[in-house]
């Protein structure tokens, strides 16, 4: 088992990565939560016929006591009445101070059960237990936690660690291969940022296959990176905003296609490209090739490297970018 440990000045915690856990949840979780009786398991309508199963006997046999709580699978469910209910359930099932959440699927199921979390009683517990390739290298790591409102994405949220993160690799080998590449634009996004090591093997191995044969490797390489990054700068006013690259452009041909068209990870992997464009044309990307080398990446990948978009889309989504300020 690979552990990595997040050490911050309030709430530290690990990230335990390898094969099996979901089977081992409640024993890991009964070490961090030794006082909680109830967990409130959050899923959504794909990951709960998947994983539940495993995860709840589990949960059990560690003597909680467990509720799940199903949620349309997809991004609408980020949404204020969503919350509600899940507010509401929490306290019909009688979650107190002590008990924790636990958050069983994507970065969905992570940012909304999260804030549920952070907010329910002034704030409990919860557990992430990541099952799709995005939500392992990025989403469950790193306290932001966040549901969408009509102006746009993640606009009401806060910061709110984890207890523990469970990452089981072998649950990535449901996704399907749409998903699994939405995941891949963020683990490039980590070579790119700052791991030539990883490029190079991503560069070696580019196919999912061959990602999967290392995925501890890239699972563990990827959240240390993050973990490196949240703990210099865990409320994002500084270095944190590196793991924004291609996430500014990315935002505008999200918008353009509605948040439809386009996934997450397909419109940061054009943004990449079009933010590594930039720097070269600026002069200020002094490598040769990273252009070249980044689109064949993505596209080993099966992501799009160019989405055409407007200038009102680009102004809209520059305007609502955390880099922003006054
Ligand atoms: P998601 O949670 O919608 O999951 C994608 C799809 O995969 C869903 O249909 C889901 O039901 C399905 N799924 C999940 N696990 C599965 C499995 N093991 N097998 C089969 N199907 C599975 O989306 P996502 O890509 O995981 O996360 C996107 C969300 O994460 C967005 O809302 C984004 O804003 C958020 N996000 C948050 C952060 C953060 O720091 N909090 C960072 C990046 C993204």
């Amino acid at each position: 088992m690979d552990t990595v440990r997040v050490n911050l000045a309030e709430r530290s915690y690990d990230i335990l990565i390898d094969t099996g856990l979901l089977d081992r949840a409640g024993e890991e979780i009964r070490k961090v939560c030794p006082r909680a009786a109830r967990l409130a398991v959050v899923t959504d309508s794909n990951v709960m016929p998947l994983y539940a199963h495993r995860v709840i006997p589990s949960l059990e046999r560690a003597g909680f006591e467990t509720a799940l709580f199903e949620i349309p699978a997809g991004e609408k469910s980020k949404s204020p009445e969503r919350l509600v209910w899940l507010w509401e359930g929490l306290m019909d099932f009688g979650l107190t101070r002590t008990d924790a959440v636990v958050a069983l699927g994507g970065g969905v199921v992570g940012d909304l059960a999260g804030f549920a979390a952070a907010t329910v009683l002034r704030g409990v517990d919860y557990i992430q237990i990541p099952t799709t390739l995005l939500a392992q290298v990025d989403s469950s790591v790193g306290g932001k936690v966040a549901i969408d409102l009509a102006a746009g994405k993640n606009l009401a949220g806060c910061f709110w660690q984890p207890r523990l993160v469970l990452m089981d690799p072998a649950t990535l080998d449901t996704l399907d291969d749409k998903t699994f590449s939405d995941g891949m634009a963020e683990v490039i996004k980590y070579g790119c940022i700052a791991n030539k090591g990883l490029f190079n093997f991503l560069l070696s191995h580019p196919s999912r296959a061959g990602v999967m044969e290392r995925i501890e490797y890239v699972l563990t390489t990827c959240c240390d990176l993050k973990r490196e990054v949240v703990e210099a700068d865990e409320h994002d006013t500084g270095r944190r905003m590196l793991l924004n690259f291609g996430h500014t452009l990315g935002h505008a041909y999200e918008r353009a296609g509605h948040y439809e068209r386009w996934t997450h990870g397909q419109a940061v992997s054009a943004g990449m490209v079009a933010a590594a464009k930039l720097g070269v044309g600026m002069g200020l990307t002094p490598q040769r090739g990273v252009v070249e080398f980044l689109t064949q990446l993505l596209e080993a990948f099966g992501l799009p490297t160019v989405i055409r978009c407007s200038p009102e889309d680009y102004a809209a989504a520059i305007g609502l970018d955390k880099k922003g300020s006054g």
